[in-house]
């Protein structure tokens, strides 16, 4: 439950007033757990290593204390968010520009995939806070168009996944030019070992939060559906007509078989989008856009959706085909279930799945049990 917290107050932190008003304009009462263990440590300076819970407030959590300590005065870029994604990228923003309405901090947004020359012209202007994938936002550094010496906090989302072999090179890199006295935030609700090494060498004393052993996959109903491969779609059929779908995200393990589904899902009659890493970034941001306004009910999509996207109307996932590891089985089920709602997950086994599922079952202690005939509409 993301309300049972200490009774801390956000007024407890002596936040600025305008950020403060950001915040219960934003429709936050109180602080989620993670943030009250979050916001106070960082606020303080220091290095934090913070995992907890899909859907349990962690972009506030660290986008709180780097609002507040912006000063907006000063015309200098003082805050770097790395994501992993365009999509996540943008969504981030958005929360920082939310609570800081009140603020005058002025926020950018930088990744792969865009203009380079739009990113200079923006640069021209006062930026305190950039969002952004690590390689865009390396380039631009290298280049001298973004300057770092100033930017004396970088928050890594996503932490795990920034940390593996594709991004970290560029992040250990973008560390170099940062100033010596810095504070490092990493946040993600996977810590695989791979972060250790970096931690040790990165971080000084870093305070670690981890809210993950009693807030697993919480509120979350697992149900496998044992098919073959060709009856796959005549099953998501069947979901369709009996479940009280909201939204749905449904996950493909390639490009192809998204946009093969897709076309089938549209053949069945039902509205359906697609999003993968292989379409235009503009066409990407219109899909994101439109389905998290509610223009579609279902969403098929590559793990390229798997991480941070927080779409609260989401309250059925589907593995269409099932995931290799548990992490990803964690990351794309806990696209429901966001802020204490109740979310269903289910997961279409083959049976060269069935050893995955029995792995990942006991790797993340989660129930996942055949789908009955009725399911009740109560539990999503
Ligand atoms: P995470 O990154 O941990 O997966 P998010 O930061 O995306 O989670 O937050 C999930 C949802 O919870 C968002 O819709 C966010 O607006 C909401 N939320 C976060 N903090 C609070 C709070 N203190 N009170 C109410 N809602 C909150
Ligand atoms: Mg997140």
């Amino acid at each position: 439950d993301v309300t049972a917290t200490k009774g801390n107050e956000f007024e407890d932190y002596f936040l600025k007033r305008e950020l403060l008003m950001g915040i219960y304009e934003k429709g936050f009462e109180s602080p989620s757990p993670i943030q009250e263990e979050s916001i106070p440590i960082a606020l303080t300076g220091r290095d934090i290593l913070a995992r907890a819970k899909n859907g349990t407030g962690k972009t506030a959590a660290f986008c709180i204390p780097a609002l507040e300590k912006i000063d907006q005065a000063k015309n200098a870029i003082q805050v770097v968010i790395l994501v992993p994604t365009r999509e996540l990228a943008l969504q981030t923003s958005q929360v920082c520009k939310e609570l800081g309405k009140y603020l005058k901090i002025q926020v950018m947004v930088t990744t792969g995939g865009t203009s380079l020359k739009d990113d200079i012209m923006r640069l021209y202007q006062p930026v305190h806070l950039v969002v952004g994938t690590p390689g865009r936002i390396l380039d631009l550094v290298r280049k001298d168009i973004c300057v770092l010496k100033d930017c004396s906090m970088l928050i890594v989302d996503e932490a795990d996944k920034l940390l593996s072999p594709e991004f970290q090179p560029s992040i250990e890199q973008l560390i170099g030019f940062l100033p010596a006295k810095r504070q490092i935030l990493l946040f993600s609700a996977t810590f695989p070992v791979t972060v250790k090494g970096f931690k040790d060498r990165y971080l000084s004393k870093p305070f670690t939060i981890n809210l993950m052993d009693e807030l697993t996959l919480k509120g979350i109903t697992h149900y496998y559906a044992f098919v073959e491969e060709r009856q796959k779609v005549h099953c998501l059929n069947t979901l369709f007509s009996k479940l009280q779908i909201n939204q749905s995200i449904i996950f493909c393990n390639s490009v192809n078989r998204v946009e093969l589904l897709a076309k089938k899902i549209t053949e069945l009659g039902y509205s359906c989008f697609y999003i993968h890493a292989k379409m235009l970034q503009d066409h990407r941001n219109r899909v994101f856009h439109d389905f998290r306004n509610g223009a579609c009910r279902n969403l098929v999509c590559t793990d390229l959706f798997t991480r941070g996207i927080d779409i609260q109307a989401v309250n059925v996932v589907i593995n269409f085909d099932f995931p290799k590891n548990s992490e990803t089985y964690l990351h794309r089920v806990g696209r429901s279930g966001r802020y204490g709602h109740l979310g269903l997950a289910v997961n279409l086994i083959t049976y060269e799945d069935r050893f995955d599922l029995y792995r990942i079952e006991q790797e993340l202690a989660a129930e996942i049990k055949q789908i009955p005939p009725q399911i009740d509409q109560a539990i999503y």
